[in-house]
């Protein structure tokens, strides 16, 4: 065996160091959040050479007393703790007194220091952690802090560097949070010399992101909110028009820090699967805040993961915000469609992007009221939630009889709020939401059906457009939305001969413990034997070769556990829809395409229930173009 012995302190501060201190990105991350603890309004962030030879950072925070300097970079000193008790609740974003005494010593550090209203400041000079000169010095009130040759004294750790590049990306990365994480704080990023970033610090969250992200970002977004006793998310989601082929713009806060979450990711992108098709990603900036007794923020070295006590309530919070976002959105952009008499036309219906004035309504400072509705986690959960076949946590299986699988609410309460406020328009609008084949008053615009093309394309004209619609696409997503709505009422059409599914025993008796859920859908079924049922009624829309197997993808969805309720409802909508919906290939009649067109060309579908479009729209211009007219 070999001997134990107690490390020395600048091996032991090197290891720590190790922890703490990977890259510049890291070390520029722990000096801006000194900063923000320091009650700064102003930061700026200086690199050189990806900043492996150069980081700066300059507040205008309080300041370090003189007395205080030294022990400012000891290892667990900290302004910010003091007993274990601060631990469960972390309002600043150090803690641990480490980041000081990491950085040090692997590097060379100037500091220049004076705290506000003091006459003098100090200057400290540090070389591998250990002091090499301190001096008063005059310099403006606030914090100065240089590290220079990061790694100088660890050739081990500057071998595992990227080059300058893909470190400079990874501090602007870690500004870019930082910088998003507190709009009311005034960011500038100097890289190399340019500015790279500049944010107002006005506490405007769009003004910030369109400094940092850009205009088409922005424009692209729709604001997003919900709230819970202990829990409120604010914030931007993008449209679905303005996805991403990856993650990389999902931006997460949790009470003022920049966190990475899978629960967090997986919330927002549930809240999008009836509006993007899969590999496509949705961006948001999102704040969460939440009690600091609900969060553990002490998990991870670097600080950029946490953990929640409760995953569902912020996994919930999130999905219901980015819901209710999309659902304003659609209808925003449905209701100025309806209002649309024709002449300038609709751009196009798979195009979900907003205007700017409702991405001016960020932060609270609504310029409409009528554009933004927030909902609470609860008033979300029973408009969208209470439809949930079977119990949660117990493997998705039905409830049985005590009415928890229908709508217990039969309003739902978001359109008709709406409604209250636009009066009879809207009416028409929400009656839409019945099944294609039921009666269908004419829209107050004009459009002329030239006809079909390949047995699934409607070819319509409109104010000087041709559209190109997918009749199946369209009729699944109108479908899908009229089974999602609570005041959904179906057409059952009773069979003279029942239709026997053998699917075995499990699925028989899933389907006979979910009755409430089929009857919401328009099926009937009775017991046939232990692993058979007899289907007497079915949906009206639904052909009798279709009955096995959509009853068979409704069972595979109700024996999946895990899943939040209404999104494991809306696979058994979506399935349902398929099957409902006009079949492409099939030949419809001149009053079935008029109908679609009329509800498509309304705004009532955008994607189908997959996220595919629906609609295309080739202008008068794109002709001319095409044909060389013009
Ligand atoms: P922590 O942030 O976890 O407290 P640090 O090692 O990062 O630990 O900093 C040690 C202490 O130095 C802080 O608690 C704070 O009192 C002081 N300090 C560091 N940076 C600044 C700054 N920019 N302005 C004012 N005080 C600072
Ligand atoms: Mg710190």
């Amino acid at each position: 065996m070999k001997k134990i012995f107690e490390l020395e302190q600048h091996v032991a501060d090197l290891i720590a160091a190790g922890e703490v201190v990977e890259r510049p990105a890291s070390v520029v991350k722990e000096l801006v959040e000194n900063s923000i603890d320091a009650g700064a309004g102003v930061i700026t962030v200086e690199i050189q050479a990806g900043g492996m030879t150069y980081i700066r950072v300059t507040d205008d925070g309080c300041g370090i007393a003189p007395e205080d300097v030294k022990t400012a970079f000891l290892r667990h000193a900290t302004s910010k703790l003091r007993g274990a008790d601060g631990l469960e609740a972390i309002g600043t974003l150090g803690f641990r007194g480490e980041a000081l005494a990491a950085i040090a010593s692997v590097s060379r550090i100037e500091l220049l220091t004076r705290e506000q209203g003091v006459k003098e400041g100090v200057s400290l000079s540090l070389e591998a952690g250990s002091v090499t000169d301190q001096s008063p010095a005059g310099c403006p009130e606030g914090t100065n802090i240089i590290v220079r040759d990061l790694f100088f004294n660890t050739p081990a750790r500057l071998k595992f560097m990227k080059s300058d590049r893909a470190e400079s990306s990874a501090v602007a990365s870690t500004v870019l949070r930082c910088a998003l994480s507190r709009p009311d704080v005034s960011f500038r990023f100097i890289r190399d010399g340019k500015t790279e970033y500049h944010t107002p610090g006005d506490s405007r969250v769009d003004s910030c992101i369109y400094s940092l992200l850009g205009r088409e970002f922005s424009a692209g977004l729709i604001q997003a909110e919900s709230s819970d006793e202990a829990l409120l998310v604010t914030g931007f989601v993008s449209s679905p028009a303005a996805a991403r082929g990856n993650r990389s713009y999902q931006f997460f806060f949790v009470n003022g820090r920049p966190i990475q979450s899978r629960t967090l990711n997986a919330a927002l992108e549930q809240a999008f699967v009836n509006n993007l098709p899969s590999g496509r990603y949705p961006s948001c900036v999102l704040y969460v805040t939440i009690n600091f007794g609900m969060v553990d923020v002490n998990v991870h070295p670097s600080k950029t993961e946490v953990k929640f006590i409760s995953d569902k309530q912020v996994f919930d919070g999130v999905y219901y915000a980015a819901l209710g976002a999309i659902d304003n959105a659609q209808r925003t952009m449905h209701n100025a469609q309806l209002g649309d008499s024709g002449a300038t036309g609709i751009r196009s219906s798979a195009q979900g992007a907003l205007n700017n004035s409702q991405f001016g309504a960020a932060n609270g400072a609504k310029s409409d009221g009528s554009v933004f509705k927030s909902m609470s986690v609860d008033e979300y959960r029973n408009s969208y939630g209470s439809v949930a076949p079977g119990a949660q946590g117990s493997g998705g299986r039905g409830q049985g009889s005590d009415g928890a699988l229908l709508p217990r609410n039969t309003e739902f309460r978001m359109r008709n709020a709406q409604l209250e406020h636009e009066g009879d328009e809207a009416e028409t609008s929400n009656a839409q939401l019945s099944p294609l084949n039921s009666q269908f008053s004419t829209p107050s615009f004009e459009f002329r059906v030239i006809g079909e093309a390949l047995n699934t394309y409607i070819i319509v004209e409109r104010s000087g457009s041709v559209w190109f619609i997918d009749k199946h696409a369209a009729h699944e997503r109108i479908h899908f939305d009229a089974l999602r709505h609570s005041d959904f009422e179906p057409m059952p059409q009773v069979l003279i001969t029942p239709v026997i599914c053998k699917h075995g025993q499990e699925d028989a008796s899933l389907l006979f413990e979910n009755t409430q859920l089929l009857e919401r859908l328009g099926f009937s079924v009775e017991s046939f034997g232990d692993d058979a049922v007899a289907v007497r009624q079915i949906p009206a829309e639904i052909d009798i070769s279709d009955v096995e197997p959509v009853l068979s993808d409704i069972c595979a969805q109700l024996k999946l556990g895990g899943t939040p309720a209404p999104a494991q409802c809306d696979e058994i909508y979506r399935a349902v829809a398929c099957k409902a919906a006009i079949k492409a290939g099939k030949s419809s009649n001149m009053r079935e395409l008029e109908t679609l067109t009329a509800r498509v060309l309304s705004g009532e579908a955008a994607q189908c229930p997959h996220g595919r479009p629906v609609a295309y729209e080739m202008s008068k211009a794109m002709f001319e173009r095409t044909f060389k007219r013009s």
